[in-house]
C-alpha cells in the first residue's frame, strides 16, 4: 500500500468509483447527481458510515424538498469528511382552507434553508464521530493511532511502522 492509499486514475469527475465501498458506489449509481463535484474517497471500512450518511441526507432533501449536492468526501485528520450544499429553499405551499364562516387563505410556513443545513450538518457530523471509532479497514472498532499520519484502525490492522 502506498503513502496515499490506493488511488486509481481519475474520471471526468476527478475520481474514480473505486475510491468507494460498494454500498456507496451502489447509492451514487441509483442518483448519480450526488456524486461529489470534487475529487472523493472513501475508505473501505466505512462505507456503511458513508452508506448512511448518503442515505440520511437523500431522505431528509427529498422529505424537505430541498437540493442537497455533495462537494467532496474524503478522509481527514482521522476522519470522514462530508463536504455539501443545500441549494434553495423549498418553495411555499399555498394552502387554501375552506370552512364554515368563509374562507382563510395562507400560506405554509417556509421550511428554511438553515433548518435543513442543520439537520444535514447533524448526519454529517454524526458520520464524522462514526468513523473516528472505526477501523478504515475494516470497519470494526478502532482509534486514531500516533504516527506520520492520522489514521484510525484496529489491532488487526494496524499498520507496520514502515507505513511511514
Ligand atoms: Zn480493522
Amino acid at each position: 500500500m502506498s503513502r496515499n492509499g490506493p488511488r486509481l486514475s481519475a474520471g471526468p469527475a476527478g475520481y474514480a468509483m473505486d475510491n468507494f465501498g460498494p454500498r456507496v458506489q451502489r447509492f451514487f449509481i441509483e442518483h448519480p447527481d450526488w456524486k461529489p463535484s470534487v475529487d472523493s474517497h472513501c475508505p473501505i471500512g466505512w462505507d456503511s458510515i458513508l452508506g448512511q450518511a448518503l442515505a440520511d441526507l437523500y431522505e431528509l432533501a427529498r422529505s424537505r424538498r430541498a437540493r442537497v449536492s455533495i462537494r467532496q468526501v474524503k478522509e481527514k485528520f482521522a476522519e470522514l469528511r462530508i463536504y455539501f450544499r443545500v441549494a434553495g429553499e423549498s418553495p411555499q405551499i399555498h394552502i387554501d382552507i375552506v370552512g364554515e364562516g368563509g374562507r382563510l387563505s395562507g400560506r405554509s410556513p417556509r421550511a428554511s434553508a438553515d433548518s435543513i443545513r442543520e439537520a444535514a450538518m447533524a448526519i454529517v457530523n454524526r458520520a464524522s464521530e462514526e468513523s473516528r471509532k472505526a477501523c478504515e479497514v475494516c470497519g470494526q472498532p478502532g482509534s486514531v493511532r500516533p504516527g506520520g499520519w492520522l489514521r484510525v484502525f484496529c489491532d488487526e490492522h494496524l499498520p507496520d511502522e514502515n507505513l511511514d
